[in-house]
C-alpha cells in the first residue's frame, strides 16, 4: 500500500488478485484527494477502475493527464462522500464523530485567540433529548420514532444561529454547538428550540401525539481538552430538567452557580441542585 501511494505516477502493482489491488488504489487514490492531490488520486483511481475491468494496470498516464473535467468530478464526488461521512443516515443531522472532532477543534482555536473578549464570549453546548420517547416507540412502532426524529431535527435546524451546528449525540439525544454565543444567549437559543418543538404540529402524524424535550445548556470559555467536561456538564444540568418535570431547559447561572430553568419553567417548579462538577 506505501508503495502504492508513494507513487506519482501510480506504481505497477507486481503482485496479489485484481479486486484486492483496486481496493488499494481507491485507497490511496482517497487518501491522496483527502490531502488534495487531485491529480495522483485521479491517476490511482483510473487504475482501479481499469483492474476492476479486467485490464492490464500496470500503466503511469498511459491516457495522458485527468482533464479540468475529470479533476472536477473527482473533487465534487469527494466532496460529497466527505460530507455524507460526516452525517447519521437517519436525520441527517452531523454525526457523533464529526460532533467529537469539530468541538476539540473549536476548543482548541479558542486557547489559541488571544482576544481576551473572543475568549470570554467561548462556546456553548446543549444537550437535547426527547421526553418518554420509549413510549412513542412502545405506541406508534419504531418507524414511526424514526419520523419524529427526522422531525425535530429539522425543528432545531431550523432555529440555529450561523456557524452552530446540530449532531445527533446517540440515539434521540442531540447535541447543539454554539460558538461564539455566551450562556445567556445560548440559553435564549434553547429555549426558542424547546418551544419550538413544543409547538410543532405533531398531530400531522398522530391525533394524540404530542413532542418535547428537556435541554441542558453548559458553557466554556476556553481551556484544553475540555470536550468531556463539557458535555458532561451539558449532560448534567440535561438530567436535572428531566427532575425538574422535563420539557425544560436546564442550565447554571454563572454568578450564583445555581441551576435555573429558563423562562416560564424557572418560576413555577421546584429545581433539584447538583454539586458543581470540576474539571
Ligand atoms: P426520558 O424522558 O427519561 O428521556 O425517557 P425516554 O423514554 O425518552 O428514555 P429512554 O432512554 O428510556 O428511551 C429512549 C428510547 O429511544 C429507547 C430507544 O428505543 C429509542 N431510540 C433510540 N434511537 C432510536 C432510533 O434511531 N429510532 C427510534 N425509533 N427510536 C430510537
Ligand atoms: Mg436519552
Ligand atoms: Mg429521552
Amino acid at each position: 500500500m506505501t508503495a502504492v501511494l508513494g507513487a506519482d505516477p501510480p506504481a505497477a502493482v507486481h503482485a496479489g488478485p485484481p479486486g484486492a489491488l483496486a481496493a488499494q488504489h481507491t485507497a490511496a487514490a482517497e487518501k491522496l484527494a483527502e490531502e488534495g492531490r487531485w491529480e495522483q488520486a485521479y491517476g490511482h483511481l483510473r487504475v482501479a477502475v481499469r483492474l476492476l475491468h479486467g485490464q492490464c494496470a500496470t500503466v503511469g498516464g498511459a491516457h495522458g493527464p485527468a482533464t479540468p473535467d475529470e479533476l472536477d468530478r473527482l473533487r465534487r464526488e469527494h466532496a460529497e462522500a466527505r460530507e455524507q461521512s460526516r452525517r447519521d443516515s437517519l436525520t441527517a443531522s452531523y454525526n457523533r464523530r464529526y460532533l467529537d472532532e469539530r468541538l476539540a477543534a473549536l476548543l482548541d482555536d479558542l486557547d489559541d485567540l488571544d482576544d481576551p473578549t473572543v475568549r470570554t464570549t467561548g462556546i456553548c453546548v446543549a444537550l437535547v433529548d426527547i421526553d418518554h420517547f420509549k413510549q412513542v416507540n412502545d405506541t406508534y412502532g419504531h418507524l414511526f420514532g424514526d419520523r419524529v426524529l427526522q422531525r425535530l431535527v429539522s425543528e432545531l435546524d431550523a432555529g440555529l444561529p450561523e456557524g452552530a451546528f446540530c449532531a445527533r449525540y446517540g440515539g434521540e439525544e442531540f447535541a447543539l454547538v454554539l460558538p461564539g454565543r455566551d450562556l445567556a444567549e445560548a440559553v435564549d437559543i434553547c429555549e426558542a428550540a424547546r418551544h419550538r418543538i413544543y409547538r410543532h404540529p405533531w398531530l400531522e402524524l398522530h391525533s394524540a401525539l404530542r413532542v418535547t424535550v428537556s435541554i441542558g445548556v453548559a458553557h466554556s470559555a476556553g481551556r484544553r481538552a475540555e470536550v468531556e467536561r463539557l458535555i458532561g456538564e451539558a449532560d448534567e444540568l440535561l438530567y436535572t430538567a428531566k427532575q425538574a418535570g422535563r420539557n425544560a431547559v436546564a442550565f447554571r447561572a454563572e454568578r450564583s452557580g445555581r441551576v435555573l430553568l429558563a423562562g416560564a419553567a424557572g418560576r413555577r417548579r421546584s429545581i433539584p441542585q447538583p454539586a458543581r462538577t470540576t474539571g
